[in-house]
C-alpha cells in the first residue's frame, strides 16, 4: 500500500484533533487566529470559549471575517463536495438525478455556499433534499434563504426536536436575528431517505442538542465505495443538565458501535466542523494524491479516537453536571 498521502504532519494533527488534546498557547499555535484557517488555533480558541463561556474576541472576529472564512470548494469523493466555510461544513452528496445537502450555514455564508456549488459546476436547483443536523444558527440559519433560492419542490428535514430547537433559537434571536421555516420532513431514527439518486440514513443522536441528527451515506472513490458518517454535533457547549450529557455519551457509544457493525459499518467521519478532525489540513492532501493512494479523508482509527475523546470529555462533564444538580 502506498502511503504517499499520509504525511506525518497531517497524521499527527489528525491524532491531536481526534483525542481533543490540542490546547495550545497563542505562541505555540503560531500566528494569531485572525490570519488563516487552521485547525489547531481554532480548536484552542473554542476550548477557551468552552472553559470560560465567553467568546474570545479574536474568535468572534475570525468567524465574522468572510475572506478568512472562504474555503475553495472541493471534491472530497467522486460523489461528495465540500461547499462550506472554514469553521462550519456543508456537504453536498451528488448524483446525476439530483443532490442532497447536509447543513445550510447562515447569513452571507449561505450565499457563499450557493456560489461554491456553482463553482464546482453544479446547480443548486438540482438539490432535492436538505438535511439539517441540529437547530443552532450555524447549521440551520440558512434554511429560509435556501427555501427561497432552491427549487420550490426541494424538501427540508430535521428531527422533531431539531425543528423545535431551530424555531426556539430563531425566535430568541440567538445569537443574532434569523428566521426559520415551518417544519417539513420530520426524521425518524434509522430512516433512509432517497432523493434524486442519493440515499442517506438518519440517526437520532441527542447530546450536543437533544434534537441532533447524524447521517450515514455512501461515498465513492474510483471503484471503491465507503460508508461515511456525519456526526451532527460534537461539542458540550449547549448543555442544560446531566440528562443531556448522558444522552451525549449514549449517542457517542452508539456511533462507535456503528463503526463495528457487521453490515455496512461506517468507515470515515465527514465532520460538521473541519477543525475538529484536522479536515482543513487533510483536504490539502487531496491535491497531491495519485490514483490508488489511500484516500486522505479516510481515517477510521482517527474517527474512533475522536469518539473515545468525546466520550471521555463527556464523562468528566457528567460529574460536574451531577454536582451542579445536587448543589
Ligand atoms: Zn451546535
Amino acid at each position: 500500500m502506498n502511503d504517499f498521502c499520509r504525511v506525518p504532519l497531517a497524521a499527527a494533527l489528525l491524532t491531536q484533533m481526534a483525542v481533543g488534546t490540542v490546547a495550545q498557547t497563542p505562541s505555540e499555535a503560531g500566528p494569531p487566529l485572525t490570519t488563516r484557517c487552521e485547525s489547531a488555533p481554532i480548536t484552542a480558541a473554542f476550548a477557551k470559549f468552552g472553559e470560560t463561556g465567553r467568546m474570545p474576541s479574536d474568535l468572534g472576529a475570525f468567524l465574522a471575517n468572510a475572506p478568512l472564512q472562504r474555503i475553495e470548494p472541493y471534491k472530497a469523493f467522486d460523489n461528495v463536495y465540500y461547499v462550506g466555510i472554514c469553521w462550519v461544513s456543508a456537504w453536498l452528496i451528488t448524483s446525476p438525478a439530483g443532490h442532497i445537502l447536509i447543513d445550510t450555514l447562515y447569513g452571507e455564508y449561505t450565499d457563499r455556499l450557493l456560489a461554491n456549488i456553482r463553482e464546482v459546476g453544479l446547480d443548486p436547483k438540482d438539490i432535492k433534499l436538505v438535511v439539517v443536523t441540529h437547530g443552532h444558527f450555524d447549521h440551520a440559519g440558512g434554511v429560509t434563504k435556501l427555501k427561497s433560492e432552491l427549487d420550490p419542490k426541494t424538501r427540508f428535514a430535521m428531527t422533531r426536536e431539531g425543528w423545535r430547537e431551530a424555531q426556539e433559537d430563531a425566535a430568541a434571536r440567538r445569537p443574532f436575528p434569523w428566521t426559520m421555516i415551518e417544519p417539513d420532513i420530520v426524521l425518524a431514527d434509522g430512516q433512509r431517505l432517497t432523493y434524486g439518486g442519493v440515499t442517506i440514513q438518519a440517526f437520532e443522536t441527542p447530546g450536543h442538542t437533544m434534537g441532533t441528527a447524524s447521517f450515514a451515506f455512501d461515498v465513492r472513490d474510483g471503484a471503491r465505495t465507503y460508508r461515511a458518517f456525519t456526526v451532527g454535533g460534537l461539542g458540550l457547549n449547549a448543555i442544560r443538565g446531566p440528562e443531556q450529557v448522558e444522552a451525549f455519551i449514549a449517542s457517542v457509544k452508539r456511533i462507535r458501535a456503528l463503526t463495528e457493525a457487521p453490515l455496512q459499518p461506517i468507515q470515515l467521519h465527514l465532520t460538521t466542523h473541519g477543525f475538529s478532525t484536522g479536515l482543513t489540513e487533510a483536504k490539502e492532501l487531496l491535491k497531491t494524491c495519485k490514483p490508488g493512494d489511500p484516500h486522505p479523508l479516510i481515517d477510521l482509527a482517527g474517527f474512533r479516537r475522536q469518539l473515545d475523546g468525546l466520550q471521555a470529555g463527556a464523562e468528566k462533564r457528567l460529574i460536574i453536571e451531577r454536582q451542579k444538580r445536587k448543589g
